[in-house]
C-alpha cells in the first residue's frame, strides 16, 4: 500500500462520485499520509470535456483548505490541479501555477479543443502529443507528468513511433528532473484490451516503462481517484504493478512534490 497519492479528483468534474470529505476520510483509512487534490483544471473559456466550471473553482479551494485544517493531525492534504498544455490559454495556467501547491500536466487533447490524446493512430499525433507534454516542461507548468502512455489508449500497435515517443518523454523527464506516472486510473480499471499485437491495458504500457526503466527516469504512482472507494483496494495498484513488475523502474514513494514544485516556481515565475 502507498501512503502518498498526488492524483486525486472531485465530484465537480462530473465523472467523479462522492464528496470531498469522504475522500479525506478513505485516504486515511488507507493509512496515507499524504493526499494531494488535483481535480481537472476549469478554463475561463468553457470546454465542452469533463471539468468543473470557472465558477466553482474558488469553492474548490475552500473546501479543500477547510478539510486540510480539519483533518491536519491525521494527514497532510494539498491542493492542486491536473492541467493540459495549452498556450492560449496561458495566463490562466500560470495563474494557476502560482496560486497553488503543485500541479500535474494530464494532457487529454493535443490543443484546446482539439483532438483528443485518447484517440491518437500513428506516430506524427504521437509525436505532437510529446511536443506537448515537452513544452509544458520548457515552460515549469507541472510538477508531474500524469499518465505519460495516455496517447497510447487507442494507438494499434507498439511500433518503432512508441519507441521514439518512449525515447523523447524520458529525455525530457530526466532534463527537467520531471517524475512520470505509473497511472492506477481509467487504464486498469477496464482490464486487459484487445489491440493488433495482443493485450495491454489502455496504460500503463510496457513499451513506454522499458525505457523509463532503461534511462531511469524517476516514477511517481497515481492514483487517479474518482471514488473514495478505490482508495481502499489494491486491485488497481496490484495491476499497474504488474506492468512493470520485472523492470528496474526508479520508482519514487513519498516524493514531496510540493517541495520541487517551490523549487520550480522560483525559477519560472
Ligand atoms: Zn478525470
Ligand atoms: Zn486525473
Amino acid at each position: 500500500m502507498i501512503t502518498t497519492n498526488w492524483h486525486t479528483h472531485t465530484k465537480r468534474c462530473g465523472h467523479a462520485i462522492g464528496e470531498d470529505e469522504e475522500y479525506v476520510q478513505a485516504a486515511i483509512q488507507a493509512g496515507l499520509k499524504t493526499l494531494g487534490f488535483s481535480d481537472h483544471a476549469p478554463y475561463l473559456e468553457p470546454l465542452p470535456s469533463e471539468r468543473m466550471n470557472y465558477e466553482q473553482y474558488p469553492e474548490y479551494l475552500q473546501s479543500i483548505a477547510s478539510l486540510k485544517e480539519k483533518y491536519a493531525d491525521q494527514i497532510r492534504i494539498y491542493t492542486g490541479l491536473e492541467v493540459e498544455y495549452y498556450p492560449d490559454q496561458w495566463e490562466q495556467l500560470s495563474s494557476y501555477r502560482k496560486q497553488l501547491d503543485y500541479c500535474i500536466l494530464g494532457q487529454h487533447t493535443l490543443t484546446f479543443d482539439g483532438p483528443s490524446s485518447y484517440q491518437i493512430q500513428n506516430g506524427d499525433a504521437l509525436m505532437r502529443y510529446v511536443n506537448a507534454i515537452e513544452q509544458a516542461c520548457v515552460h515549469g507548468l507541472c510538477d508531474y507528468i500524469a499518465h505519460p502512455d495516455v496517447a497510447l489508449w487507442t494507438y494499434p500497435v507498439m511500433d518503432g513511433s512508441v519507441r521514439a515517443a518512449a525515447e523523447r518523454i524520458a529525455d525530457i523527464s530526466l532534463q527537467y528532473n520531471m517524475p512520470l506516472e505509473l497511472n492506477c486510473g481509467s487504464g486498469v480499471y477496464r482490464g486487459l484490451k484487445e489491440y493488433e499485437d495482443g493485450e495491454r491495458y489502455g496504460y500503463p504500457t510496457r513499451a513506454f516503462f522499458e525505457v523509463f526503466a532503461e534511462k531511469q527516469c524517476p516514477v511517481i504512482i497515481g492514483m487517479d481517484i474518482h471514488d473514495p472507494q478505490k482508495f481502499l483496494t489494491d486491485l488497481y495498484l496490484e495491476r499497474a504493478l504488474s506492468v512493470i513488475s520485472d523492470l528496474n523502474c526508479n520508482v519514487l514513494y513519498d516524493f514531496d512534490l510540493v517541495q520541487a514544485a517551490e523549487k520550480r516556481k522560483r525559477e519560472f515565475y
